[in-house]
């Protein structure tokens, strides 16, 4: 017997009403059979038939397929057995909508082991009588060609019965017919068929009709009178080769490259077919992606350009200035006795052990004259160590010596930008320039710094500081000085006694030590570089939230389309699709939309950070480790968002989902 079923129930709970469906049936169907079940409506046929079919479980009863228990058999199993045993023709065809005829029929063979069968869908379409229609898809097809291909699809894993529920109900007399014939003929050839219909003319086709009421089996009749039609139709249905062993299913998590290319395909037809849905969920992971890239990149340049700057500044650097005039409160009587001398400087050398060597610094502007041109620019007035001390050692020329220095000579050495600006591509050196009215020589060029936040390193003229302050600016105090300790060690004891020390011989009362500022320039440069680092987490971290935000769009909608599709998804689960096959295809679709995203955000997020660095001349540095990182993350966005989504789809009870409208 291929079917035994005995006292089998089913009851339906629908809120406080208890529906029973089925009360206790009891029949057997043998292989080669074509049976029609029929009755009123309620009458319970259809969930005879989706039980049968393995679609649901009965609550109590046996079931006996192929001398197969069904009650021991897990979900997993239950589907392997569907795929390989049972094909399906519904009412409403089913059909997968975006896809061909072809890719209908050849839908079932995705769950199954489906070597030497790929050519078995179009043999079966040709058939049926659809050689012509293989690429059109279900919309471009009438009712009674599409019920064929669902006829197609569902003999293309060689089942052992078929089940047809309502298979014309939704056709008009001639493609009935047709629909009929089919049957009639695949029955010769000895498939079993099981048919629910409530139409006599549909019935008169089976060989034995079941009549059904109330959950029950009213009458099981063998349909004489039958015959005549069976001779009438054209048996134009050929077997197909019976040679082929019978379909297999493959390890539990097994996937193969064919089930994976199918699965791409049909997410980039599901996603195509919505395209401006997808292109809008696709946005906030593009987005997402493209200000990551984009914000680590301003992270990693600002980080970049304050390393360069302060490699440039000289180590082991403090910085005496006067303080703020402002102190306690109290205004200062004089700014006379906050100033730095030339002697305070000199002090701080011959005092202090762990200084190693100073400079002194006047500051001021300069209106630069070189025969037509003219050109503002900063003034510094520093002592010849200036040059070691500030790695300014001339690349060209040279920097003044300490002689030139006291004999006010007037010796200039000046920045790239001056030399651009005042001299093109000429060469400045042993040129004459007038600074303020007062001409100097040019005797060295300084070595480019480039810009920072603040200014353009590169536009200033060096002079000696005498010079300076006595020829130039009228200035008889300095303004800084810079003060190289002898290693890091001493820094910050040697910015105590340096701070200590001008107080003191300035005669300030404790309460006024900030009149003089010691600044610790490695202190600067940590900090500097603290907050580049918070900058480059706080703008990372923000961009990181709209990647999330993102992640949500795609899960928004994943959810829509598992809603849109259950119908598809039950379909799925009858052919043959387990659990997990649904899952990998759910969160394959969602894995590429956020790929694609992701994808699209590097490259835009790339030509931000170009563009940045190109108009807005910010420092920005892509790294490689930030595009794998964005790449990973988005896609992990995918299969993360995804899942929730997959796994609802995947959970979906398959008479149910083919039941949603
Ligand atoms: P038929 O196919 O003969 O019309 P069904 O097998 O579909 O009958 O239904 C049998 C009975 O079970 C009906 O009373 C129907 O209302 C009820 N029923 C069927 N499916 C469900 C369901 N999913 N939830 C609740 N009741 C159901």
């Amino acid at each position: 017997m291929l079917i035994e079923v005995k006292a089998i129930r089913k009851t339906y709970v629908m809120g406080e009403t208890v529906v029973p469906a089925l009360c206790g049936v009891t029949l057997s169907i043998d292989s080669g059979e074509f049976v029609a079940i029929m009755g009123p409506s309620g009458s319970g046929k259809s969930t005879l038939m989706h039980l049968l079919g393995l679609l649901d479980v009965p609550e109590s009863g046996s079931f006996m397929l192929a001398g197969q228990e069904i009650s021991e058999l897990s979900e997993d199993a239950l589907a392997e057995l569907r795929g390989s045993t049972i094909g399906f023709v519904f009412q409403q065809f089913n059909l997968v909508s975006r896809t061909s005829a072809l890719e209908n029929v050849a839908l079932p063979l995705l769950y199954t082991a489906s070597r030497g069968r790929q050519e078995l869908p179009k043999k079966i379409l040709e058939q049926v009588g659809l050689s012509g229609r293989i690429h059109h898809k279900p919309n471009e097809l009438s009712g009674g060609q599409q019920q064929r291909v669902a006829i197609a699809r569902s003999l293309v894993n060689q089942p052992k019965i078929i089940f047809a529920d309502e298979p014309t109900g939704n056709l008009d007399s001639k493609s009935q017919d047709e629909i009929m014939r089919i049957f009639a003929d695949l029955n010769v050839q000895g498939m079993t068929i099981i048919l629910v219909t409530h139409e006599e003319e549909v019935a008169q086709y089976a060989k034995r009709v079941i009549k059904m009421r109330d959950g029950l089996v009213l009458s099981d009749e063998k349909n004489s009178g039958n015959e005549r039609r069976v001779l009438r139709t054209a048996t134009n249905l050929a077997v197909w080769p019976a040679a082929l062993a019978p379909a297999k299913r493959r390890g539990r998590f097994f996937f193969s490259m064919f089930e994976f290319s199918a699965h791409f395909k049909q997410a980039f037809r599901s996603l195509s077919a919505n395209k401006v849905r997808t292109g809008l969920s696709m946005l906030g992971i593009l987005i997402g992606v493209a200000a990551v890239i984009a914000m680590l990149a301003l992270g990693a340049g600002a980080k970049a350009a304050i390393e360069q700057q302060l490699s440039s500044m000289g180590t082991n650097l403090l910085v005496l200035r006067s303080g703020s005039r402002r102190t306690g409160g109290v205004s200062m009587q004089s700014g006379e006795s906050a100033r730095i001398t030339l002697s305070d400087a000199i002090n701080v050398q011959k005092e202090i052990s762990a200084v190693k060597q100073i400079s002194r610094s006047v500051q001021g502007r300069g209106q630069l004259v070189y025969a037509n041109k003219n050109w503002n620019t900063l003034v510094n007035g520093v002592d010849p160590q200036y040059a070691s001390m500030r790695a300014s050692e001339p690349l060209i020329g040279r920097f003044f010596t300490e002689e030139e220095n006291l004999k006010r000579s007037r010796v200039a050495v000046i920045g790239q930008t001056v030399v651009r600006e005042l001299f093109g591509d000429k060469s400045p050196i042993g040129e004459s320039i007038k600074v303020n009215r007062v001409s100097f020589q040019v005797i060295g060029i300084l070595p480019e710094k480039g810009a920072n936040s603040f200014r353009d390193q590169d536009d200033l003229i060096v002079v000696p500081l005498l010079t300076a302050m006595r020829r130039l600016l009228g200035k008889d105090y300095v303004d800084s000085v810079d003060i190289q300790v002898v290693d890091a060690e001493h820094l910050e004891e040697t910015q105590d006694q340096v701070q200590r020390l001008v107080v003191r011989s300035h005669h300030l009362p404790p309460s006024q030590t900030d009149a003089f500022e010691v600044r610790n320039m490695a202190e600067l440069q940590e900090a500097l570089t603290a907050t580049s680092r918070t900058m480059t987490w706080l703008l990372g971290s923000i961009a990181a939230v709209s990647l999330l935000v993102g992640g949500i769009g795609i899960m928004n909608i994943m959810l829509v389309s598992v809603t849109e599709r259950t119908r598809e998804i039950g379909l799925r689960k009858a052919v043959g699709a387990r659990r997990f096959d649904i899952l990998a295809q759910f969160l394959i679709e969602a894995t590429v939309v956020s790929l694609a995203g992701g994808l699209a955000g590097v490259a835009l997020g790339v030509g931000i950070s170009v563009l940045l660095a190109q108009f807005a001349g910010w420092a920005t540095q892509v790294s490689l480790q930030s595009i794998l990182f964005a790449a990973i993350f988005s896609m992990s966005v995918g299969i993360g968002f995804g899942f929730w989504p997959a796994r609802k789809a995947a959970a979906l009870n398959p008479i149910d989902a083919l039941r949603y409208e």
